[in-house]
This record gives structure tokens, sequence and C-alpha cells, in this order.
């Protein structure tokens, strides 16, 4: 069910402390760590705690984590020196979706000007 713990979610399992992550911010509602794989030099994610299978879900089942999310985006650019990142939430397989626990990818620390794909 949305909002519950999904046994098979490797970020339910973050959430839970089940998988270690490098976190660099907490609220009530929120986790935000380092991408396992980064492709900048800052790579982080924000998640709710709550599972829902993407951004879309969140935001339509809890708009005020949904926003939340971008509030701790912004803050965590900010705690790791930016002004300037890339907020980046994909959507779907086709997308490039991988993980079905919304969130959203904060990129920076690098030139991000080539385009968006
Ligand atoms: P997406 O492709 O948008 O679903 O993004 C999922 C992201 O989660 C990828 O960039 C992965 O590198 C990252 N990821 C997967 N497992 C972990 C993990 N255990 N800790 C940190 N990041 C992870
Ligand atoms: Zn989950």
């Amino acid at each position: 069910m949305a909002g519950e713990p999904q046994a098979d979610c490797v970020f339910c399992k973050i959430v839970s402390g089940d998988i270690p992550a490098t976190v660099v911010r907490r609220t009530d509602r929120t986790l935000t760590f380092r991408d396992i794989n980064p492709q900048a030099p800052t790579h982080l994610l924000v998640i709710p705690r709550v599972h829902h299978p993407d951004a879309a879900a969140l935001a339509a089942a809890e708009p005020d984590i949904a926003a939340e999310l971008l509030v701790e985006a912004g803050a965590a650019a900010g705690d790791d020196g930016l002004e300037s990142y890339r907020l980046i939430f994909n959507t779907g397989a086709d997308a490039g979706q991988t993980v079905f626990h919304a969130h959203v990818h904060v990129l920076g620390g690098k030139p991000l000007t080539e385009g968006l794909v």
C-alpha cells in the first residue's frame, strides 16, 4: 500500500537503517544521502521516509512532503556550497527510473550546460 514500507525497496531499507547510506540531512519526513554511483561531484538523493513509487504519486498523495523534498534539495545543495545545481525526478522505467521509491536527484559541482539528456 502506498505510504507503507515495502520489503523489497532499497530506499525503504535505507530509511529503516537496514542498508547503510551516507546521510547528510534528515527531517521528520525526509532523508538526504549521497548517491552510491555519483554522476557529478555532488550527487545527492532526497527521499520521503514514506514509500510512494514516484514523485507524481507522492505529490498527489502527500503534497506537503513533495514540497519538502524541494526545500531539502535546495538546502542540501547549499550545504555542499552550490549556487547552481540540477534537480531530476526520473519517472518510469523508460525515463531511467530504477528505484521505485520517490526521490529527487541533486546534481552539481561541475558545469551542467551540455543539455538535458
Ligand atoms: P533512478 O535511476 O532515478 O531511479 O535513481 C536511483 C538512484 O539510486 C541511482 O542513481 C543509484 O545509483 C542510486 N542508488 C541505488 N542504490 C543505492 C544505495 N544503496 N545508496 C545510495 N544510492 C543508491
Ligand atoms: Zn520504499
